[in-house]
């Protein structure tokens, strides 16, 4: 499963997400990180029964965990497949196949809303917990 962790700029030069999996055994895999003065955000993916464990230990640290559980919802009828959500994607959700129909992997998106705003007729929402 897909969580999102952030962590704030009085952690920041703490090496808190490697001393989470040294102390649960978790393995993490990170899809994607962005850490600039202030803060921190990173997109990983840990097995669901690990969750609980890693949650915990990454808290305990100050960090804030959420679970990336409603990826992108695709309203296919209000799609008219211009093709601006494939290119602003960043972990490809989007793709055509042979017939040049739109697919969308919904498995791969890390939440970042960035679709959703270049959409231009609502054909793409996101639940409440990016
Ligand atoms: S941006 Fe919206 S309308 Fe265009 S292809 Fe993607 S989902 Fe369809
Ligand atoms: S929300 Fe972000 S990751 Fe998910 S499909 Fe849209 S652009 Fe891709």
């Amino acid at each position: 499963m897909k969580i999102k962790i952030n962590i704030s700029s009085d952690i920041i030069t703490k090496p808190i997400m490697a001393e989470a999996i040294l102390e649960t055994g978790v393995l993490l895999n990170i899809s994607q990180a962005h850490f600039d003065r202030s803060r921190g955000e990173v997109v990983a993916d840990v097995l669901e029964d690990k969750f609980e464990m890693m949650c915990e230990s990454l808290t305990s640290k100050g960090a804030v965990v959420k679970k990336l559980d409603t990826p992108i919802n695709w309203d296919e009828n209000e799609c008219v497949e211009c093709g601006a959500c494939l290119s602003v994607c960043p972990t490809k959700v989007f793709s055509l196949d042979d017939e040049f129909n739109l697919q969308v992997d919904e498995t791969k998106c890390i939440q970042c809303g960035t679709c959703v705003a270049m959409c231009p007729h609502n054909a793409l929402s996101l639940g409440n917990n990016g």
